[in-house]
């Protein structure tokens, strides 16, 4: 569904991803992590068609994605910035409706079942009470829900998403996470998320692919890429792993050397 076929891109001097290579199935969630600066953010520029890779090129479904038009890539692909949605004082209503753009004529208006479709999608991500709310009032786990709603209504065939849960409490990370990994098994959608919490992306992630100075360091399954000896090479810190306690996944206890 989605190749990174031998990306690498170089800002003038500086090397920030080196021949990255691997493929994404349909319906998988596969997991980027990697320490701050590996990369990770500019990778899924390249991927969402944002940043032009200095060589090599992504396809999706066998095209390359820069021989796409940008409308075109909207209904494939939605993307959820490190940014996030900006502050603006537009209702959340009408933020989730500009979702729908991708299918809407550049002649037409929303048609009714744009607009179901928004309601719909804002009755799923429990946030209708919210839709007359101006974006700029909301708090940060509500307009993470809003840019989710956004991007559901786009009804795209992949997500992707740069760390969504930085600034949440545990609650609120958790349900972000829930939210799109039941939209993943609901819809066969297939994402690609970056995300800071190692924890976090060991328990949504069917796969995992480690960045480390601009260059593929690990890739696998949780158990493959969450390994002591590896985690302390790439993060310099000696970490504890521990299977989770009801689903056995590798978890990450930290300790000082
Ligand atoms: P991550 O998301 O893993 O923290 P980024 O992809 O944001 O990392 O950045 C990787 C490296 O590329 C960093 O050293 C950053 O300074 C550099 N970088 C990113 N964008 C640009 C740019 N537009 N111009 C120059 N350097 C950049
Ligand atoms: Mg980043």
């Amino acid at each position: 569904m989605l190749t990174v076929d031998s990306v690498t891109k170089h800002f003038s001097e500086k090397k920030v991803l080196q021949d990255i290579t691997f493929q994404v199935d349909k319906g998988t969630c596969v997991g980027i992590i990697g320490p701050n600066g590996s990369g990770k953010s500019t990778l899924l520029k390249i991927i969402s068609g944002l940043l032009t890779p200095t060589s090599g090129e992504v396809k999706c479904n066998h095209k390359n994605i820069l021989h796409l038009k940008q409308k075109t890539i909207a209904k494939k692909m939605a993307v959820l910035s490190q940014d996030g949605l900006p502050s603006s004082p537009i209702s959340v209503f009408d933020t989730v409706l500009m979702g729908r753009y991708p299918h809407i004529k550049w002649y037409q208006r929303e048609r009714a079942h744009d607009i179901e479709k928004v309601q719909d999608v804002l009755n799923l991500t429990g946030i209708s009470h919210l839709q007359n709310q101006l974006l700029d009032t909301l708090s940060g786990g509500e307009k993470q829900r809003v840019a989710i709603a956004k991007a559901m209504v786009q009804e795209p065939q992949i997500l992707l998403l740069d760390e969504p849960t930085t600034y949440l409490d545990i609650g609120h990370q958790l349900n972000i996470l829930e939210l799109v990994n039941h939209w993943q098994k609901e819809t066969g959608l297939t994402v690609i998320m970056v995300l800071h919490d190692l924890n976090l992306a060991a328990q949504y992630s069917d796969e995992l692919i480690l960045l480390n100075q601009g260059v593929i360091e690990e890739i696998g399954t949780n158990e493959e890429v969450i390994q002591k000896d590896i985690l302390e090479r790439v993060y310099e810190t000696v970490p504890e792993i521990v299977m989770h306690p009801k689903n056995h996944v590798p978890q990450i206890l930290l300790t000082s050397r």
